[in-house]
């Protein structure tokens, strides 16, 4: 049944940009729709959602919770942290969003590196994208318990309604329709995110109050096995 599911999901989400291109296309042959920069550019849009949405599925096949494969290494997650924040800096000056961040020094892990910084891209492009004017995002990182870890990442978006909370985290999920049209992601953010934390034997939850902001928090051992 999740085998049947996930493939008709993926047909219909394949087949919206491709039937747009298509349409689009064909009016440019009809000679109906001039083949300006600016129509030429809206097709590029597509196409890009496109690559985004395989890169995604790539991910997403090769994430399942049962053999996804992790390359632990020792590494200072309190740099890296810092790193991917300061790689967000222009982005979130261009956008006027503010950032708190608090974030333990030091903390070193035995994790894929690659993949929890993957992690932390998805939570954070998200805090980015539902934010609305004066927005403002907060992220820490802290020992928890002597071997455990909380990440938390705050933002005062538009937060999520509460019959979409249980299934954010599944495959294709989007729950607020307008807004994740007009952001053009592919659902797959946090699903992700959840198979890579659960690889780790950690926890991911959210708290969100619709129209008010979300949280997300990450639990993890330091070194799980
Ligand atoms: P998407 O590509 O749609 O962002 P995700 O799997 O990353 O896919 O997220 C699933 C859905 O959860 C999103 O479509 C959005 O509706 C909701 N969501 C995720 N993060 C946030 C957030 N920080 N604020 C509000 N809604 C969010």
């Amino acid at each position: 049944d999740i085998r049947k599911k996930y493939a008709s999901n993926i047909s219909h989400e394949l087949r919206t940009p491709i039937s747009t291109l298509k349409s689009h296309i064909e009016a440019i042959m009809d000679g109906l729709w001039e083949a300006s920069p600016e129509h030429l550019s809206i097709l590029m849009n597509e196409i890009n959602r496109l690559a985004t949405l395989v890169d995604d599925l790539k991910d997403s096949f090769n994430l399942d919770e049962d053999s996804i494969s992790l390359n632990k290494t020792t590494f200072n997650l309190s740099e890296d942290i810092n790193n991917i924040i300061i790689s967000f800096t222009p982005r979130l000056r261009k956008n006027n969003i503010s950032i708190a961040q608090n974030i333990e020094d030091d903390i070193n892990v035995y994790m894929d590196r690659d993949k929890i910084k993957q992690v932390m891209y998805n939570i954070l492009e998200n805090s980015i994208k539902y934010l609305d004017e004066n927005g403002k995002i907060s992220i820490s990182l802290k020992i928890f318990t002597k071997d455990r870890i909380t990440i938390r990442v705050m933002d005062n978006g538009i937060g999520i309604r509460e019959e979409h909370l249980p299934f954010i985290f599944d495959r294709f999920y989007r729950a607020d329709e307008s807004r994740s049209k007009e952001t053009g992601g592919s659902g797959l953010g946090l699903s992700i995110a959840k198979s890579i934390i659960k690889a780790h034997d950690g926890e991911i939850g959210v708290n969100s109050v619709y129209g008010e902001g979300s949280e997300f928090i990450i639990d993890l051992p330091l070194n799980s096995t």
